[in-house]
């Protein structure tokens, strides 16, 4: 996580412009950095702003599920919160309140506090899933994009700029306010939240929350989980602010982060449907705006949007006239660029002409245009290669390339074709056979839309949507060559169960098992037979194992198994077994009998280890020993 620069935090600060808690909120800041501050203190300074008052004593009773009787005091609203969380909340209505409006011409601040409203109420929702307090992260949602709020305030016009070029593109918003403001919305996010004192998971949390995947947080972690629940209510909330046109296609994203969380089905639909209620009731008191959304459970069932196609009249225009596209030209030559431009842009497309550096090139790659013109006599690249590497991207896979060729171009075309050009044209150009090309790609793009949404399509109802996501989790689970569970599944599994016997006080083993010799096994037989031995050995430990345990494979020839409620004696006796096995069994190949034999180190919970993973290390610890003793044995740690 990075943050601003502490001597440009402070001129940033001493300009005045940057969002900040008002009024009350700062003597609660103030009141609880004092070690001493008493609660009497808190009610009384909480009192004095009766909006404030109110929403805390809401707050106080939405949080106490099941509750008979409703917390009617302040004094006990706050005791129930917490000093700490009630000034977290008073920092965030406080900071919403004092900028509902301001200077960006490009940042709608209505939309901006709409969504964060969602964000942090979606978050209070999935509190319980996540086993998080639901007031902190009410908070962290409604403030976890105050950094764009913050640059806004601070640059109006240039962030404005930005704001509008990255409309489509959103991912690469972080990047253009590096080059301009030499910060981010992330950093000077967490810059803000830190200053105001909110807890470091929370900044954590924010400051990840747009890519939840790349923050390197450990598996289960409560920062992670906390990551996730933020990321998908930001989608959720981002659902909730949208037309209905939109809606739909910010379906699969969403139902992929809910899956992540283990949300699904109908507590999925619950779950929506009652942070849209709560959310309405909110935006109402806090004058922000919402919208009305139809019950989740109809949005899921809900057919693929139509484009309008408007009278006959219209669709006879569309057939004429193509929509505008953005048109990417390369290498064309100085000559021929002009009139190039000008047929374009009476086409109605949008032409944009890219330079012949390699910078340049590259940079036109990561962000290809819809239609690409190369000349196939581009300076610097070859257009094969140009091409080729177009079609590594997922959007560069998407765009329709066209070549312009002379005659004697003419060899290195099949070249180009193959490396993925989808039509050459050839010089010299003339309106008509540009204006037929040109309809011809931009009608393949409509195509190549309709179908990837007709694929998405097919998975419309949960159900389906269900068992597809339940397949992708499980794939991403599994090993793809034995089909016994992977690494990272096998070590979930051993953190939770570790978690579990620390509590319970019982024993759990673990098993590390290394085919010994493998490589030999490679050279003789291949690799193919190594793979198969490799798949007959995952079958016997399948068989060899308890339900209430996991075998899986921890990398390359090397197995591992977690037996839960074992003492060292029985899981030596149970790697003894598989040993014994493996050194029995019959691995053919091709009608040759391979032999094999396993090295095994048993290792149980001591109560000692700083984590689970040191289970595993314990294992591998005495798998050594059994491989430095003579291999095909068993070593207990
Ligand atoms: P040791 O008895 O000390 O364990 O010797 P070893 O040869 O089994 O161990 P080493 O770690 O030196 O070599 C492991 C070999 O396993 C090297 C690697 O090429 C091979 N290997 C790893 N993954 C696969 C796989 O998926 N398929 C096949 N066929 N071979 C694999
Ligand atoms: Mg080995
Ligand atoms: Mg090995």
């Amino acid at each position: 996580m990075r943050f601003v620069d502490p001597d440009r935090y402070s001129a940033l600060k001493a300009t005045g412009k940057l969002p900040s808690p008002k009024g009350v909120a700062v003597s609660i800041i103030k009141l609880l950095q004092r070690d001493d501050f008493r609660i009497a203190d808190l009610v009384q300074l909480v009192q004095s702003d009766p909006a404030i008052a109110g929403r805390i004593l809401y707050f106080a009773n939405a949080a106490a599920f099941g509750r008979s009787r409703p917390i009617a005091s302040l004094q006990r609203a706050i005791v129930a919160l917490g000093s700490f969380r009630v000034r977290d909340l008073v920092i965030g209505l406080s900071v919403m309140h004092s900028h509902k409006s301001g200077l960006c011409a490009g940042f709608d601040y209505e939309n901006f506090w709409g969504h964060s409203l969602a964000t942090g109420i979606a978050c209070q929702e999935l509190a319980q899933f996540a086993q998080i307090s639901s007031e902190e992260i009410f908070t962290i949602g409604l403030l976890a994009r105050i950094g764009e709020l913050a640059l806004a305030s601070l640059f109006p016009d240039e962030y404005s700029e930005i704001l509008l070029a990255t409309r489509e593109r959103r991912d690469e918003i972080a990047a253009l306010e590096q080059q301009r403001f030499g910060m981010d919305h992330l950093e000077l996010g967490a810059t803000l939240l830190d200053e105001w004192g909110l807890p470091d998971v929370l900044i954590q949390a924010a400051y990840h929350h747009e890519s939840p995947d790349t923050a390197g947080f450990a598996d289960g972690s409560r920062v992670q989980t906390l990551t996730h629940s933020l990321s998908f209510a930001s989608s959720l909330a981002h659902l909730c602010m949208v037309d209905e046109a939109s809606r739909w296609s910010l379906l699969p994203a969403l139902l992929a982060r809910a899956a992540r969380l283990g949300i699904g089905g109908d507590a999925l639909s619950e779950l929506v449907d009652r942070m849209v209620a709560r959310w309405r009731e909110w935006g109402a008191k806090l004058q922000v705006r919402t919208q009305d959304i139809p019950p989740f459970a109809q949005i899921l069932a809900a057919s693929p949007p139509v484009r309008h196609m408007g009278s006959a009249a219209d669709s006879e225009n569309r057939r004429v006239r193509s929509p505008a596209m953005h048109v990417q030209l390369i290498g064309i030559p100085m000559a021929e660029l002009k009139p190039l431009m000008q047929q374009i842009e009476e086409l109605g497309h949008q032409p944009v002409l890219i330079d012949d550096t390699p910078e340049d090139l590259i940079q036109a790659l990561r962000r290809p245009a819809q239609i690409i013109i190369a000349d196939m006599s581009l300076p610097g690249m070859k257009v094969a290669d140009f091409c080729r590497n177009l079609r590594q991207t997922p959007t560069g896979k998407e765009s329709y390339a066209l070549l312009l060729a002379s005659p004697d171009n003419e060899s290195r075309i099949l070249e180009a074709i193959e490396a993925g050009a989808d039509d050459v044209l050839l010089k010299p150009l003339n309106v008509q056979t540009l204006r037929v090309h040109l309809n011809m790609a931009a009608r393949m793009l409509l195509l190549r839309e309709e179908m990837h949404r007709e694929r998405i399509g097919i998975m419309r109802s949960t159900d389906e949507f269900a068992v597809a996501q339940k397949r992708l989790l499980q794939d991403a689970l599994t090993d793809t060559l034995t089909q016994l569970p992977n690494r990272r599944n096998g070590e979930d599994f051993l953190a939770s169960e570790w978690i579990f016997a620390q509590s319970s006080g019982a024993s759990l083993a673990c098993l590390m098992l290394d085919i010994d010799h493998f490589k030999l096994i490679n050279d003789k037989y291949g690799h193919a037979a190594g793979d198969a031995v490799l798949r007959q050995l995952a079958d016997i430990l399948k068989r060899t194992s308890r339900a209430e345990d996991m075998v899986f494979r921890y990398g390359g020839e090397e197995f591992a198994a977690i037996l839960t409620n074992t003492n060292l004696r029985v899981a030596t006796q149970v790697g003894e077994r598989i040993r014994a096995l493996v050194e029995k069994a019959e691995f053919v190949w091709e009608g040759q009998h391979i032999p094999v034999t396993l090295s095994v180190g048993v290792a149980i919970t001591t109560g000692r280890e700083a984590d689970s993973l040191a289970l595993i290390k314990a294992a591998d610890a005495a798998l050594y020993k059994a491989k430095e003793s003579g291999r095909n044995r068993v070593v207990a740690a």
